[in-house]
């Protein structure tokens, strides 16, 4: 099956602070084994470059900790993302969660405090929005029982 992944969570050190966020070797070489992974990152692909200043949404804006409306670049990730994903017929996405790109279920509530609110981030509302299903590294159990109960 094709998944798309966040980058980050394949080792990429793509963050804002230039690490990253790898999953365990096991679940790595698990999905490996027997599926072809796509590695992507929204917030590089629209434009931006690690390190950077972090950012999150706020009133549907994406404003970084300086101030800087940041809202083009993480849409413009978003669009890359789901034209990828419809060119390469992907159907599901395992992402980071809580980022304002790639968080499913929360984020932050934009005001920098660790604050999380029931939202998705640009790209994985994006996917999910275009019927693409997504799980966060939070939820590997029912994403691995997804892969084995989903016949191509
Ligand atoms: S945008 Fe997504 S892939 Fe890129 S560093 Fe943030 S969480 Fe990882």
């Amino acid at each position: 099956m094709k998944i798309l992944v966040s980058a980050c969570l394949l080792g990429e050190p793509v963050r804002y602070d230039g690490n990253h966020n790898i999953l365990s070797l096991d679940v790595l070489k698990q999905l490996k084994s027997k599926h072809q992974l796509f590695s992507f990152c929204p917030e590089i692909e629209g434009g931006l470059e690690t390190p950077r200043i972090p950012a999150e949404i706020l009133n549907s804006k994406v404003i970084n900790q300086s101030g800087e409306d940041v809202t083009k670049q993480f849409e413009q990730g978003a669009n890359k993302a789901l034209t990828l994903c419809q060119e390469e017929n992907i159907k599901v996405a395992l992402l980071k969660a809580k980022s304002p790109s790639c968080g499913s279920n929360k984020i932050y509530d934009g005001t920098f405090s660790k604050v999380l609110i029931d939202e998705s981030g640009i790209t994985a509302k994006k996917l999910l929005d275009n019927g693409i299903a997504v799980y966060n590294e939070e939820e590997l159990e029912s994403f691995l029982t997804f892969l084995n109960d989903t016949v191509e």
